[in-house]
């Protein structure tokens, strides 16, 4: 006899499917195309100084960046260059403004991409075509990256101000003449501070090229203001299908922005969930001090590199729910707490037992799944009801 498997309804996993563009390689990452949507941060270090540079760029990579940008607004950061792209474990883009010629030396220097801002590089059109050259030859794809505080001062006097249409037609005018010269390989920005000229602009140029999308919110702010405008905007693109790799720039040190992007990927499900703690914001009823438990059993798991979904829940209300569709959860009441393992309860112990006993199973479980093969990065706490 054959069983019928009764199953359980479907979830959604995804909001949008992918927006089609072409895909280009920055050193070992790819970009566009089916290729996953990766996280980038800038350096804050001078980039003259290798040895702070190379170690920002190691704690960086530690965070989960996958490709990294540096600045370059001086000769001798155009000398330093060759040896950090050499030294870096991840892809180095080159930030270049005003000076074309460190275009070049970024390129000599080995650096995966260069970034280029039309509206402030010094007789740029007319360097296009040595500069398509010379990308083209060494297969170093350019980012045209608009932003809204240096827009091209024609295009500033066209439109009034940097409106999404100035935006869009700043960055299209520049790839448009490296395309003339048969070059493609380009990703494009149009940054803007302001989320909704942000989002209105990257979806008029979504929908006029195929170009790879870089998100970014330009000068977001400090890191709570920044994080919440980095996660609207790119949550509006993302959740359409728009956007093919991310920055946060938040005015905090990069590995901060590193895992804000990280975090706007994981809970889109552009990007795997790792450990995830579902804990109640608790209330009136909560019968045991939620923020504590959840900061122990965070401190307690932290490293863990699965995507193993704990809730820590203060009461019966909601608590038994979550905690039987997590892999693992607590339910508090009474002075004790109900320990679920994959919806069934496996003990139930003293209230000064509860962070003990979830950390000893989670362990467990976490070595079963490390043998399934099912193992993703870095851990992630999520606080919510
Ligand atoms: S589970 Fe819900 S009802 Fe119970 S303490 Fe937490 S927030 Fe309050």
């Amino acid at each position: 006899m054959t069983a019928i498997s009764l199953g359980m309804p479907a979830v959604p996993t995804k909001l949008a499917d992918r927006r089609v563009s072409r895909q280009i390689q920055v050193g070992t990452v790819a970009v566009g195309g089916d290729a996953p949507v990766s996280v980038q941060s800038m350096t804050t270090t001078r980039t003259s100084d290798i040895g702070a540079t190379l170690q920002q760029i190691a704690e960086l990579t530690a965070s989960g960046c996958q490709i990294v940008r540096v600045a370059c607004p001086t000769q001798d950061d155009a000398d330093a260059l060759a040896t950090i792209a050499r030294k870096s474990q991840i892809p180095v883009i080159a930030d270049i403004h005003f000076q074309p010629k460190y275009v070049f030396a970024a390129i000599d220097a080995g650096c995966a991409a260069v970034r280029v801002n039309p509206g402030n590089i010094k007789q740029f059109d007319d360097k296009v075509k040595e500069i398509a050259k010379a990308a083209a030859e060494t297969r170093t794809p350019i980012r045209i990256g608009v932003n809204a505080g240096s827009l091209d001062a024609r295009l500033l006097k066209k439109y009034g101000k940097a409106t999404p249409e100035a935006l869009v037609e700043s960055a299209l005018w520049e790839a448009s003449l490296f395309e003339e010269h048969g070059f493609g390989d380009i990703k494009i920005s149009v940054k803007h501070n302001d989320p909704v000229v942000m989002v209105n602009a990257y979806r008029q140029l979504a929908a006029q090229s195929d170009y790879p999308l870089h998100l970014g919110v330009t000068e977001a702010g400090p890191a709570f203001q920044g994080t919440i405008k980095s996660a609207v905007a790119f949550g509006a693109l993302l959740s359409e299908g728009i956007g093919d790799t991310i920055r946060v720039s938040l005015s905090a040190p990069p590995a901060e922005e590193v895992k804000v992007g990280l975090q706007i990927l994981e809970a889109l499900n552009l990007k795997q969930r790792r450990l995830e703690i579902v804990s109640c914001p608790s209330c009136g009823r909560a019968q045991v001090d939620v923020y504590k438990l959840a900061d122990q059993v965070s401190a307690g798991l932290e490293g863990m590199e699965v995507p193993l979904r704990v809730a820590v829940m203060g009461c019966v209300v909601n608590g038994p729910g979550e905690a039987r569709e997590a892999d693992l959860g607590v339910a508090s009441g009474n002075g004790k707490g109900q320990i679920f393992v994959k919806g069934e309860v496996i003990k139930t112990v003293p209230e000064s037992k509860i962070v003990e006993t979830l950390i000893e199973e989670a362990l467990k479980i976490a070595e079963q799944m490390e043998k399934d093969g099912i193992a993703s990065g870095e851990p992630q706490v999520s606080i919510g009801a």
